[in-house]
Formats: C-alpha cells, structure tokens, sequence
C-alpha cells in the first residue's frame, strides 16, 4: 500500500511510475493464511448457495455445508444413520426393487400416506402418543442423530 509522505503534496496525484520508484514505499506483506481464509470462506459461500438450492433429502437433516455430523464409531451404525437421514431405507425403497407401487404406511392407515422415515419418526399420527412419550425431537436430524450420541 502508498503512504504519501510527509513532505509530498497529498492533493497532487502522483504518477504510478514514480510511486513504484519511491524509496518511503511501505509494502504490507499479507500472509498466504489471510488469503487461504478468504478463499474458504467464499467457497464455503458458493457451496451454500448451491446446497440451498438442491431437492436433496439430506438438505432436510442438515441444513449448512460446514455443519459436522458426529457419525457413530462402527461402520454398520455410520449406514444405518446415513440412510436414515437421506431417506433410503429397504422398508421405505425396496418397491423400486420389485417393481411395485410405494407403499403406504399401514399403522396410520391414512390415505395416501406413503412411508418415508420422515414419516415414521415424525409425523404418523398412530405413534404420536409413544414419540410424545419418549420425548422424541421434532427434527428429522436431531430424532436420528440424538440416540447414538
Ligand atoms: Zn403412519
């Protein structure tokens, strides 16, 4: 960055050549960290946008790009999780598998009333008196991740 010094005329523009030249030029060095962060923080900001803007599933659990999910140590447990929070269970899913329609939830009974894990865990309204009575989390996120913690 220029400094005009003392003696030089600050209402005069100096020309560009003879402030490269002047030996009262002071250079702030910026560490390369300071840039890696901004350069962070833009691409986080990118990717934000770009998973606001996405139809996935997963969007629903969790909702920023720098959020960590705490999976559990054993890989079986980290599936079971990762499928429960996308949505893609074999209960939910196997339909695709056998060429058949979606099914429905047979508890509630409901019409229409497909079975998703969403609404499984949240919003069936046969169990609502046991989810209510387990205190269980109106989150899709917390309902799943809160147990294995
Ligand atoms: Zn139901």
């Amino acid at each position: 960055m220029y400094q005009p010094t003392s003696q030089q005329n600050v209402d005069t523009e100096i020309p560009a050549a003879a402030a490269v030249t002047d030996a009262n030029l002071e250079i702030i060095n910026t560490p390369h960290t300071d840039l890696m962060t901004l350069a962070k923080q833009h691409i986080c900001t990118i990717w934000q946008s770009q998973w606001n803007n996405s139809t996935t599933k997963l969007r629903e659990a969790i909702s920023s790009v720098t959020e960590h999910l705490s999976l559990p140590r054993r890989r079986h447990d980290q599936v079971i999780i990762s499928r429960l929070l996308i949505g893609h269970t074999l209960v939910t899913h196997k339909y695709l598998f056998s060429n058949e329609e979606a099914p429905t939830c047979q508890t509630c009974q409901l019409p229409d009333c497909r079975l998703t894990v969403k609404h499984i865990l949240l919003e069936c309204t046969a169990t609502q008196d046991a989810r209510n009575h387990a205190c269980m989390p109106e989150s899709i996120k917390e309902a799943i991740t809160t147990y294995y913690e």
